[in-house]
Parts: C-alpha cells; sequence; structure tokens
C-alpha cells in the first residue's frame, strides 16, 4: 500500500515537473507590441485595446508611459500631424524587446498620398514594418456610441498592425485588410480572411 502511494506521487511530481517549464516558454514566446499614447490619454480605451489586440493577434501589448508628438511632426497649414515623419520617430524610441510600436492619437493625421501634398488618414503602416500610427480622429462621423467608436478604432490598429506584419490591401470588404478609400467600411468588417491569415508573419526582431 505504502509503495503504491509513494510511486503514484512520483508520477505526479514528475507530470508537473514537466508541464511547467513548457508552459512558461510559451508565454515568452509571444512577440511584445508596444502601444504608444500620443497626446492620448483615455486609460479605458486603451486596455480594451489591450485585450482585443491579444484575441486578434498572438501578441502580448505593453502600454508605454503617454508621450507628445516631436516638434518635427506638426503639420502648421492644417493643424495636423504627419503619420509618415510619426512612423519614422516612433521607429528610433521603439525598445529592441519589441517588435513593432503603435502610436495612438486623438490628433488628426496625414500623410502624402496619390498626388496630394497632404492628406488625412485614420492610420498609417507600412508592409513589412516595426511602427505604424493610428488615430480616432476620423472615426467619430456617423458614430452612435463611444463604443462603436472604440470597435472602430481597434479595426484600424489591427489593419495597419496588418501591414506590419506583411499584408495588403484585400479585396473581401469584411476583411481588416479592407481598403479604407478614404470612405467609412470599418462598421462592415468582421475580420482577417483566410487568405490573409495564411498570409500573416509575426516575426521577432532578428
Ligand atoms: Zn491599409
Ligand atoms: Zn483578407
Amino acid at each position: 500500500m505504502m509503495r503504491i502511494l509513494v510511486v503514484t506521487g512520483l508520477a505526479v511530481s514528475l507530470l508537473l515537473s514537466c508541464k511547467e517549464p513548457y508552459s512558461k516558454t510559451k508565454e515568452e514566446a509571444k512577440p511584445v507590441i508596444l502601444l504608444q499614447p500620443l497626446a492620448f490619454t483615455d486609460t479605458a480605451t486603451l486596455s480594451f485595446l489591450k485585450d482585443s489586440i491579444e484575441k486578434f493577434y498572438p501578441v502580448s501589448i505593453v502600454i508605454a508611459e503617454p508621450k507628445q508628438f516631436p516638434a518635427n511632426t506638426y503639420y502648421k497649414p492644417r493643424n495636423r500631424y504627419r503619420a509618415d515623419s510619426t512612423i519614422k520617430w516612433l521607429k528610433e524610441i521603439k525598445p529592441d524587446s519589441a517588435i513593432t510600436i503603435v502610436g495612438l492619437t486623438k490628433e488628426d493625421i496625414s500623410t502624402s498620398k496619390s498626388g496630394y501634398v497632404d492628406f488625412g488618414v485614420m492610420g498609417l503602416g507600412y508592409k513589412p514594418g516595426n511602427a505604424c500610427v493610428v488615430s480616432t480622429w476620423r472615426l467619430k462621423k456617423t458614430a452612435k456610441s463611444a463604443q462603436q467608436i472604440r470597435e472602430r478604432l481597434f479595426k484600424v490598429v489591427v489593419h495597419e498592425m496588418g501591414h506590419n506584419f506583411w499584408l495588403d490591401h484585400c479585396a473581401d470588404q469584411q476583411c481588416t485588410m479592407v481598403d479604407a478609400e478614404a470612405k467609412m467600411k470599418l462598421d462592415e468588417i468582421t475580420g482577417l480572411c483566410n487568405s490573409c491569415k495564411q498570409k500573416l508573419k509575426i516575426k521577432r526582431p532578428a
């Protein structure tokens, strides 16, 4: 009787010792993404984004201390900030521990696009890349609630992150990677289509 108990006890402790390091390694393997608030103080929205993004991509979100835009990103003629210059700066401040840094702001942002010197955008991210920026400025139009604006914001964030993770625009009008074409298409988006899911590459830094 005594002997059986000892053997069972040993088996259980062996099982535990095998299991624990395995789950720890799995947790560490998740790439870190830094969420950088830029003149953005809505902490409830920041934690909503953290939870939603971690369910959407296999990543771990870290929320950074808020910062202001650097002076050189300001575009005075339109009282807004250049998304391209902001991305350049975000790349410089990104710690090596994060694979991508996502700037978040309520200010209007813009870039140069198809003949326009300064074109207002909801977000900007390059493919592939390690930085992107998203604004809530253009998300309020026709929105019926604060929650709807949050949902839209989340969809723009995972869209720009998708570009960083090697995704192009997608023809599927319900896919996260649909081209906004300066229209409000966000409410129809349901998630990444299967084709985009297969092309997704979330990598740690080399
Ligand atoms: Zn895009
Ligand atoms: Zn797609």
